[in-house]
């Protein structure tokens, strides 16, 4: 078998206990048992967003009923309301949702860039005025990681100087090399080291020198993982899969890697393939509010007349609490008068996600990866001739021929 099983030490000493992880010995392809303090996270994992401690559309029991080992909780909303000292006395961010298993918070700089226009990005923080009462506030390193102390999250991730990955120039640069001094500032600041883990996040722009630069550098830090940040903004797919290409190519073997922002299913599958190992995305669960329901074929627009008349699940083989329950001509029906039907399309579209991770760690574990991807393209496009170019180039430099 061309495929290593292998029993190793995975993380670093901050996570103190060896983990499962498999490595395909001809693609940078693995599969890991990544070990967090709430529960051990099978990898490769599609992370569902939350926001303000609840799901959009769906519960935290019925997250766990699908199984669903670790979310996102948001810094920016959660630090401005309630609050941090609020969520603190519930216990931290677990407490205040009821959610037993693990959560990743973000640094609030991206949400404080994209949302609030008055933002101010200087080498101690990023200045913006409160959208609640005006006042003007400083998210610096060690503010971003004081927050997410209190949030108690399993995985925090360092305040990175965020830009568009479609700006070009200078700026790139000062904010590559601004977000590896806030790191360091990160990682001084962090009071919960040895249970809450910090992630470093590669910058660079589509500059390639510049994201090697980056590399080199953050990986000299000893943290637990890394995320590919600055991607998934609106630049070509064949800028996009190269930067991955290159960050997974100089990032070291052992620790998990976390691509910022990618959510499409051919994404997920092409850059799992590029050896990454954690993805998150609002696109599952904001599509399901417009009644699009993610199936492996594509998508279906459950609001369509087509469905009006259909008694079919969504997915007749998906085995999710929507699917075994509702056909689509009664999800069409209800999506008219209320907003259950998006909750049900909620729950389909994040079971489809976790679904679709398990199916391809599985492939991995077995040594079948190449087929799975091949057998996914076929039912995913309706003929070869439409499989996009990128995504033929990219999984053809992992040696997984499409044809
Ligand atoms: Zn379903």
């Amino acid at each position: 078998s061309p495929w290593l099983a292998t029993q190793t030490s995975h993380l670093t000493s901050t996570f103190r206990s060896s983990s499962f992880v498999v490595f395909c010995l001809l693609t940078p392809t693995r599969a890991c048992d990544l070990k967090l303090p709430h529960c051990t996270v099978s990898t490769p994992v599609f992370m569902p967003v939350g926001t303000q401690g609840t799901m959009k559309g769906i519960t935290v029991d019925q997250l766990d009923d699908l199984g669903c080992q670790i979310c996102l909780g948001n810094t920016y909303h959660l630090g401005m309301r309630p609050g941090p000292e609020l969520i603190e006395k519930a216990n931290g961010l677990h407490g205040f949702m009821n959610w037993k298993r693990n959560l990743l918070t973000d640094s609030g700089g991206f949400q404080m860039v994209s949302l609030v226009e008055l933002s101010e990005v200087t080498e101690e923080g990023v200045k913006f005025k409160s959208p609640y009462d005006g006042k003007e506030i400083l998210l610096s390193p060690e503010q971003s990681i004081a927050i997410q102390n209190s949030l108690g999250s399993d995985i925090m991730m360092q305040l990175d100087d965020v830009v568009s990955s479609t700006v070009t120039g200078p700026r790139v640069e000062e904010a590559t090399w601004r977000s590896i001094r806030w790191l360091d500032r990160c990682i001084a600041a962090n009071k919960n080291p040895d249970r809450q883990n910090l992630f470093a996040i590669i910058q660079g722009g589509l500059n390639a020198e510049l994201r090697k630069a980056c590399l080199d550098e953050m990986t000299k830090r000893d943290v637990p993982g890394f995320a590919i940040g600055g991607l998934s903004g609106g630049e070509e797919k064949d800028d996009f899969w190269r930067m991955v290409t290159l960050s997974t190519d100089h990032l070291p073997r052992e620790k998990p890697r976390y691509l910022m922002g990618v959510g499409y299913a051919v994404d997920l599958v092409v850059c799992v393939a590029l050896g990454c190992d954690m993805f998150d995305c609002v696109f599952p669960t904001r599509t399901a509010r417009f009644g699009s329901a993610l199936v492996p074929w594509g998508s279906l627009t459950i609001t369509k007349k087509q469905f009006a008349k259909d008694l079919q699940a969504i997915d007749p083989d998906c085995q999710c609490p929507t699917c075994r329950r509702h056909s689509r001509a009664y999800l069409h029906a209800l999506f008219k008068s209320d907003t259950a039907a998006m909750h049900h399309i909620t729950i389909h579209n994040i079971s489809y996600q976790l679904t679709l991770m398990r199916s391809m760690r599985q492939s991995i574990i077995d040594g079948r990866f190449p087929d799975f991807v091949r057998t996914f393209m076929k039912r995913m496009f309706p003929s070869p001739e439409q499989y996009p170019g990128w995504a033929v180039d990219a999984l053809g430099t992992v040696n997984i021929t499409l044809n």
